[in-house]
C-alpha cells in the first residue's frame, strides 16, 4: 500500500461487508481499524453513560448524534493514528458533517504526520444487503465482534455458533432485526449521496468497488488499486 495514502474510509450500506474487508486489511496488512459501530456497541454492553444514551438509537437503526461520534473518533485518532500504520475507518463518516469534521482533524494530525485520505465507496443493492443482514451473526466479545455469514455457510467454520477467532458465542445484533433494516438502508442512502458529493467536490481520491463478490477477490482488487495511487 502506498505510504502517501494512510487513511481509508469505508462508505457502504449495512451488510456491504465493511467489517469483513476491514478484518482482511488488519490481518494481512497490519492496518488499524476503527469501527464506530463496534465502539458504540461496546459502550452499550459496558453500560457507560454514553452507552445508556445511545442504546435506543442503535436498536432502532437511527444514527447517533454527530457531536458524540465525532468526539469519539477524534479521540481515537489522537491515540492511535500516530504510529505510521494505515488506518481504516469502518462506518465513519456517516454524514457530511462528520466528513467535514474528519478533514479538520486530519489537517491537525498532518502537522506532524502525512495522512492522506482515500475513499472506498462500496456498492451493493438494498435487496442483497437485506439478505446478508438477515443472515449475519457477530461475536459477542467486545474486543472481537467478528462478523459471520449464515448465508455463505462456509464462513461459519467448524465452530457452529461460536467464534473461530476467540471462541465466544455468536449473537444476532439487535439492529439486524427486519423492522430496523429498511430504515437503516434509507438513512444510509440519503447520507451517502451528501458525503460523496462532498468528497467529489474536495477532489478526494475515490474508489468504487462492487461488493457482490467474495471478500478475497474484493480485498485483492482494493489492495492493488491502493498500491497504484
Ligand atoms: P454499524 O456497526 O457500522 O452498522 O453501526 C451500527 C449503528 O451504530 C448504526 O446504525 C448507528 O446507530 C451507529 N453508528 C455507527 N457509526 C456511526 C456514525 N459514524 N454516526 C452515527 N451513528 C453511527
Amino acid at each position: 500500500m502506498s505510504m502517501h495514502r494512510k487513511l481509508i474510509v469505508f462508505i457502504g450500506p449495512p451488510g456491504a461487508g465493511k467489517g469483513t474487508l476491514s478484518q482482511l486489511f488488519v490481518d494481512r496488512l497490519q492496518c488499524k481499524q476503527l469501527s464506530t459501530g463496534n465502539l458504540l456497541r461496546k459502550h452499550i454492553r459496558e453500560n457507560t453513560d454514553l452507552g445508556k444514551s445511545i442504546d435506543l438509537a442503535l436498536k432502532s437503526g437511527k444514527l447517533v448524534s454527530d457531536d458524540c461520534v465525532i468526539a469519539m473518533v477524534i479521540d481515537w485518532l489522537g491515540n492511535h493514528a500516530r504510529d505510521g500504520r494505515p488506518v481504516i475507518l469502518d462506518g465513519f463518516p456517516r454524514t457530511r458533517a462528520q466528513a467535514e469534521a474528519l478533514d479538520r482533524a486530519l489537517a491537525q494530525i498532518n502537522a506532524d504526520a502525512s495522512f492522506g485520505l482515500s475513499v472506498l465507496q462500496m456498492e451493493l443493492g438494498d435487496e442483497e444487503a437485506t439478505r446478508r443482514i438477515l443472515g449475519r451473526l457477530v461475536c459477542s466479545q467486545n474486543e472481537c465482534q467478528a462478523v459471520y455469514s449464515m448465508v455463505g455457510a462456509q464462513t461459519m467454520g467448524d465452530s457452529g455458533y461460536s467464534c473461530v477467532r476467540c471462541g465466544n458465542v455468536l449473537i444476532r445484533r439487535s439492529d439486524d432485526a427486519p423492522e430496523a433494516i429498511a430504515d437503516r438502508l434509507t438513512i444510509y442512502r440519503r447520507h451517502e449521496r451528501e458525503i460523496m458529493e462532498y468528497y467529489r467536490a474536495c477532489g478526494a481520491w475515490i474508489m468504487n468497488i462492487a461488493m457482490n463478490r467474495d471478500p478475497e477477490t474484493i480485498f485483492l482488487e482494493v489492495q492493488q488499486r491502493l498500491a497504484g495511487i
